[in-house]
């Protein structure tokens, strides 16, 4: 952690080295970009085709068809939820929260698109709505529906106080999973995945970097919008941190249900075809 300890002697130029401009790693100028107005405009007359429940401390599975649309939605109190989405065709196939995070940055919003991992690297979702766009970024540092966090999990939970706490996102997406599967949760554990953190306020602290979270500013009808690029079965946990303004990893905090519909167009989007995978050759050569 980046403490300023002061051990080692500033070299003379440190302030000239330190006033260097950043680059931008991954400029998107050449990322082609989703026509969002086509997405926006087939909302009108789209039937809701399916509703799926996220019980507080649990997780639910739902599947998205190409072209269709599913909201994220909060409805009896403030509650961050823990998203994973796989192909549905072939769960090998996962959000890749560092890409996306690389690509997009550390928090998401409406145009911002789902990747998905190597070698696959296609999007899977596209964000077509968001109800806290108005956020930003707070004086903190802080902003929501992050891509910098993992997901809580019992293993760290167990590192950091020695105690076995079973309810933790990582669990309720294995057990989500296993069900919806008919597999073990042994077997699919490996596939469950680092998460958009939705709704969930989070940041780095300016001094020492660390991932930090608040109080969600998340109120019942706030929602946000995907746009399923592929087929996609999805799993979201109603995090055991509730609005994650105190702990998670616990029962302590006040959790509540989440939300998952499930929106069909009437048509698809102009213009608008299924991303193939990515078009690498994957000869990796000398
Ligand atoms: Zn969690």
């Amino acid at each position: 952690m980046k403490r300023a300890r002061h051990e080692v002697t500033e070299p003379e130029d440190a302030d000239a080295r330190r006033t260097i401009r950043p680059v931008i790693c991954y400029p998107v100028e050449t990322l082609p970009r989703p026509d969002l107005s086509a997405y926006q405009a087939v909302r009108d007359g789209w039937d809701k085709v399916d509703e799926v429940l996220v019980p507080p401390r649990e997780a639910s599975c739902f599947h998205v068809p190409a072209g269709s649309f599913f909201r994220i939605v909060s409805i009896e109190g403030p509650q961050v939820g823990d998203l994973d989405l796989w192909s549905a065709d072939d769960v090998n196939e996962r959000f890749f929260s560092g890409k996306t995070r690389a690509l997009h940055g550390t928090h998401l919003s409406t145009g911002d698109q789902l990747w998905s991992c190597l070698p696959y690297l296609r999007p899977m979702a596209t964000i077509t709505h968001d109800t806290l766009d108005w956020y930003g970024f707070d004086a903190f540092g802080g902003s929501v529906h992050d891509v910098i966090g993992t997901r809580c999990d019992p293993y760290t939970h167990k590192l950091l106080s020695g105690h076995e706490y079973h309810h933790c996102c990582h669990s309720n997406l294995t057990r989500a999973l296993s069900e919806r599967l008919g597999r073990s949760k042994e077997d699919v554990e490996p596939a469950v995945h680092d998460v958009l953190n939705v709704f969930m306020c989070t940041g780095f602290t300016r001094d020492t970097g660390q991932y930090f979270m608040k109080a969600s500013p998340v109120r019942p009808g706030d929602y946000l919008e995907f746009f399923a690029e592929i087929d996609l079965l999805g799993a979201l946990s109603a995090c055991p941190g509730g609005d994650c303004s105190s702990e998670h990893s616990s029962d302590a905090a006040v959790c509540h249900p989440l939300l998952v519909e499930v929106y069909r167009p009437k048509a698809p989007p102009a213009g608008w075809i299924s991303p193939p995978r990515n078009g690498y050759s994957r000869r990796h050569e000398d």
